[in-house]
């Protein structure tokens, strides 16, 4: 608290303790009076105090563990979460603590859908450095199954700037490139906002993304165009308001952990 703002607060004190509230100030706004007193600018001030709704509580985590309202999807332990697309079990490796792609055993989704929502997710390309350009680290975290932020090791790896980690791929090239080395670990943090249909399908909002690369801010309120696709121009589809979040098998064996989300609140 700054002095003055301390002096501010033993000034409320002391009004208060003389009996004087703001019984009148609103009066004198609506005709529009003008304050004259010290008195009445404390009057003024309390008006534009907002008491409600309170916050909830949450405990945020330390050193990177997720927060007390968090949903975790992956801690470590087992895909339980997760599974194929076909709704199968999910073929990824766990060890270690993370959960590798098999290449070939594609894609998987989380077992449950996601609107809006705060991702946090750790990702690691493979130490050996294999491939180039679009074939090295590949994988890709798609919201809604369809809406992908980039996941590719673009540590000194020249690929077109819309394709590269931290891209919302062949959309949005990222503010700037944060990439760690091979085989370090690297987070992305994500604020997603889903697109918004009425009841015949019209889109009524886009989908936008905010994204940190490694604590960096790499997209901002980016707005997407439609769904991620390889050719063409994107076009939006009416689809449900929770869809799963997809990890993508693009064939290198790519690792994630500690994934977690929160839902934020208002989705329809
Ligand atoms: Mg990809």
């Amino acid at each position: 608290m700054s002095a003055g703002r301390a002096g501010f607060a033993i000034l409320l004190a002391v009004l208060a303790a003389f009996g004087i509230g703001c019984n009148g100030s609103q009066e004198m706004a609506d005709a529009g009076v003008e304050l004259t007193s010290l008195e009445d600018s404390v009057r003024a001030a309390v008006l534009t105090e907002v008491w409600e709704p309170v916050p909830a509580v949450v405990t945020p985590g330390r050193a990177g563990a997720p927060p007390s309202d968090a949903i975790v999807l992956f801690d470590g332990n087992d895909l339980s979460g997760w599974s194929a697309e076909d709704g199968s079990d999910a073929g990824w490796r766990v060890e270690g603590g993370a959960m590798t792609v098999v290449p070939g055993s594609g894609s998987i989704v989380t077992r449950r859908g996601f609107g809006d929502i705060q991702l946090h997710i750790e990702w690691r390309a493979p130490a050996e450095v294999r491939g180039e350009s679009q074939g090295r680290g590949n994988s890709g975290v798609y919201f809604m199954q369809r809406y992908e932020i980039q996941v590719l090791d673009s540590y000194e790896n020249s690929t077109y700037p819309n394709g590269q980690a931290g891209a919302i791929y062949k959309q949005h090239i990222p503010l700037v490139n944060a990439s760690r080395g091979p085989g370090e670990w690297q987070t992305y943090d994500v604020v997603f906002t889903a697109p918004r249909f009425d009841a015949d399908g019209t889109l009524l909002s886009p989908a936008y993304m905010t994204a940190f690369h490694n604590g960096v801010l790499i997209q901002n309120h980016a707005e997407l165009r439609g769904p991620t696709v390889w050719i063409g121009e994107p076009e939006y589809e009416a689809h449900p308001d929770r869809v799963p979040i997809l990890l993508q098998d693009h064939g290198n064996p790519v690792s994630y952990r500690n994934i977690w989300v929160r839902e934020i609140a208002g989705v329809p």
